[in-house]
């Protein structure tokens, strides 16, 4: 191999080439780099497979001294380490489970700067031993992968990675490179506080999968929907379809077999011997369905997967992002199909209310479920929400996605929505969407009559919509967070500081059209 030590210096481009022969750079690639030669440090949030490693590799040649790297997975380390010498880098790892003398080599190639890379997991890095060899030895740069775990935005905070803020102001001059696949906004702006950086540091790209067709429909019967998707659009392809307990995973896996489709379940459940199988065939045959909870699914490496559909949603954007992203590898058109009803996302809130996470956490969680609500409900281009929601920038609606494909009318929907969050109020936010319906409609329910709710000025007031048009108000006033659910009061809603213009006639509010459906009284949607 080369002597590697002849890159400091070089130009990134060049050693991009000659290392990892490779002719350009990729998405924000160039940029990153530059920045961390010059000494700037970054935050870099691009997708798995984005190519984040070269955006600190490179800068690690070509800056004197040993770039260290801070990744939490001492498989995926030494995956890479050995990648690295294949091209002829002096690359080489730290982990708690090395032999001693083989730590002492290591300490010794520092010193003596023969090193271009070193990967150590994150509880190491804040050790006093470790913290005396980095004194001793110049450094590069440091990476961290999986920063997101950093943040308690993040949807994986470890405690381990807090202690590694020190390391920019113990180091302030060694540019510092965070890296994740996976950080909304909130995550993002949390991040950049933490490291010290400014906006100007943070580099979102390469979210983006044009090729993916979104969907969300409204759940009502959703077996029957699921196979009339599957036989219209992707009949004897493969595809994943995610359910949100194991149960429902073999009940529809079930179904669909006996409905002319070819289906496997996966959940941790199945013994591993089945597991296998049925990953295997799944890998092996390019027409069969997996059913599955969350536990398929990483490390799949199958480009010819049609479809993902998902017959529960997902508690954040970031897993449906992660989960949809299976569907389509190749390039070629596929489907990310999701159907749904509002009572799934109060479910979802009842669940976090009762982990026991802690607040930050769980009021982290709550803000995802409200923005994965908000993705359900969106009138607007749905691969605009989504790549918003990462903070990648999206200027055009994209054209290929249901709400784009068949735009939702809209309807002014102010009165509607007055009447809705007058009726709250006057109930004293204590109610779910079920008994504030009832009382718009003027029902002459039990509970009604026990609360003395006849006597509100809002009682009967809401004839031009039937139960089901109310609950959808509802909805997608929750959806626009003029209304929050209250899991501690079992689902009451609760106005917002938004709430007020459109109170006040000030503001008005755009309302999907479906909601205006009237007469038969349908199976209500849940709640
Ligand atoms: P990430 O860390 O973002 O998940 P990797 O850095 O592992 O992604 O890169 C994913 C794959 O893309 C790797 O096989 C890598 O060699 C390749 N790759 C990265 N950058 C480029 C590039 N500029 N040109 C071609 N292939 C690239
Ligand atoms: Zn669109």
């Amino acid at each position: 191999p080369v002597a590697v030590s002849s890159w400091t210096g070089a130009a990134p481009r060049q050693v991009l080439r000659s290392v990892f022969g490779y002719d350009t750079f990729r998405l924000a690639q160039q940029p990153i780099i530059e920045r961390t030669v010059r000494g700037d440090s970054t935050l870099v949030v691009m997708p798995t497979g984005g190519g984040k490693s070269l955006c600190y590799q490179i800068p690690a040649l070509i800056r004197e001294g040993v770039g260290i790297v801070i990744s939490p997975l001492v498989a995926l380390m030494q995956d890479q380490v050995a990648a690295l010498q294949q091209v002829g880098v002096r690359a080489a790892c730290l982990h708690a489970g090395q032999p001693h003398a083989e730590r002492q080599a290591l300490c010794q190639r520092l010193r003596q700067n023969t090193l271009d890379l070193l990967y150590v997991a994150p509880e190491r890095v804040t050790t006093d031993s470790f913290a005396h060899l980095l004194d001793h030895a110049p450094i590069a740069l440091f990476a961290i992968d999986e920063v997101h775990c950093m943040s308690q935005w993040g949807h994986d905070f470890r405690p381990d990675y807090l202690t590694l803020t020190d390391l920019r102001t113990r180091f302030p001059d060694v540019p510092l490179i965070g890296a994740t696949a996976t950080a909304d906004t909130d995550t993002q702006a949390d991040l950049l506080e933490r490291l010290h950086l400014d906006d100007d540091a943070l580099f979102v790209t390469g979210f983006d999968r044009p090729n993916i067709q979104y969907t969300v429909t409204r759940k009502s019967r959703p077996k029957r929907q699921l196979k009339q998707f599957i036989e219209t659009r992707h009949a004897g392809e493969a595809g994943i379809v995610y359910c949100r307990t194991r149960k429902k995973v073999e009940g529809t896996a079930e179904w669909l077999g006996e409905h002319g489709i070819r289906a496997v379940p996966y959940h941790a459940g199945l013994s591993d011997a089945m597991r296998s199988d049925h990953q295997q065939r799944f890998l092996q045959d390019d027409g069969l369905v997996v059913v599955a909870t969350v536990a398929f699914g990483m490390g799949i490496d199958k480009p010819d997967v049609r479809f993902v559909a998902h017959l529960d949603p997902p508690s954040t954007l970031e897993a449906y992002y992660q989960e949809t992203g299976r569907a389509g590898r190749d390039g070629r058109p596929a489907d990310a199909w999701m159907t749904y009803r509002y009572g799934d996302i109060v479910r979802l809130h009842q669940f976090l209310d009762r982990s026991d996470a802690n607040d930050a956490h769980t009021w982290a969680q709550r803000h995802k479920l409200n923005a994965l609500f908000g993705y359900c409900e969106t009138t607007d281009c749905r691969r605009q929400v989504l790549l918003r929601y990462f903070g990648e920038e999206a200027p055009e609606p994209c054209g290929n996605c249901d709400t784009c494909l068949h735009p939702v009318d809209t309807w002014d929907g102010t009165v509607a929505a007055q009447k809705v969050l007058s009726c709250i109020a006057r109930t004293g936010q204590r109610f779910g969407a079920g008994h504030v319906t009832d009382v718009l409609l003027g029902r002459n329910t039990e509970k009604i009559r026990r609360h003395g709710h006849t006597e509100l000025s809002t009682y009967d007031i809401g004839d031009e919509l039937n139960k089901q048009g109310w609950k959808s108000v509802i909805r997608q006033l929750v959806a626009a967070r003029f209304l929050e659910v209250d899991v501690s009061g079992y689902g009451a809603l609760k106005l917002t500081s938004a709430c007020k213009p459109v109170l006040q006639g000030e503001a008005t509010v755009e309302l999907r059209k479906d909601t205006k459906r009237t007469g038969s009284e349908g199976s209500s949607s849940g709640s």
